[in-house]
């Protein structure tokens, strides 16, 4: 059931009509992932010891309501380390999985990106045996370089 839904999601992106969402969600994903980096660096520059706690990005100290008065709770800090750490790799699997998916959408799927059909066909010789003939020819909707048509990419 969940590769059948991931199937349909692949075929909708195929199809051209939510390429263009797809890589700008790609996009998102990775400069979220990029914030999230930065957010752990400095935390954790700050629990090393080496950056005062005020010296936080006010985008930080504002999103995790951190008192940067002083005394502020190591507690609190490895707790906002954990939840950043666990959001970096929650972007990181979707990214990943983005990526399959856009990857898939380049591939012709007409020959699997093969660049060539192959067909099989049955023909009896003189003593009636079966004798299988294959023909290999270059895939009609890719012309033969296995990848989806360019305006579809
Ligand atoms: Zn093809």
């Amino acid at each position: 059931m969940r590769l059948h839904s991931g199937m349909s999601e692949e075929a909708r992106i195929r199809d051209g009509i939510e390429l263009a969402s797809a890589r700008k969600r790609l996009q998102e994903l990775e400069a979220r992932k990029t914030v999230l980096l930065a957010h752990l660096a400095e935390l954790r520059q700050v629990l090393a010891g080496t950056r005062p706690v005020s010296e936080l990005s006010s985008e930080m100290i504002s999103r995790f309501t951190i008192d940067v008065r002083g005394a502020t709770d190591r507690f609190l800090l490895r707790g906002i380390e954990d939840k950043l750490d666990s959001l970096a790799r929650e972007t990181d699997a979707k990214i990943f999985k983005l990526k399959e998916l856009l990857a898939h959408a380049a591939i012709c799927p007409r020959c699997n990106g093969s660049g060539s059909i192959v067909k099989e066909s049955v023909e009896r010789d003189p003593d009636n045996a079966p004798v299988t003939h294959m023909t290999v020819s270059s895939c009609p909707q890719c012309g033969g370089s296995g990848k989806a048509e360019a305006e579809m990419i």
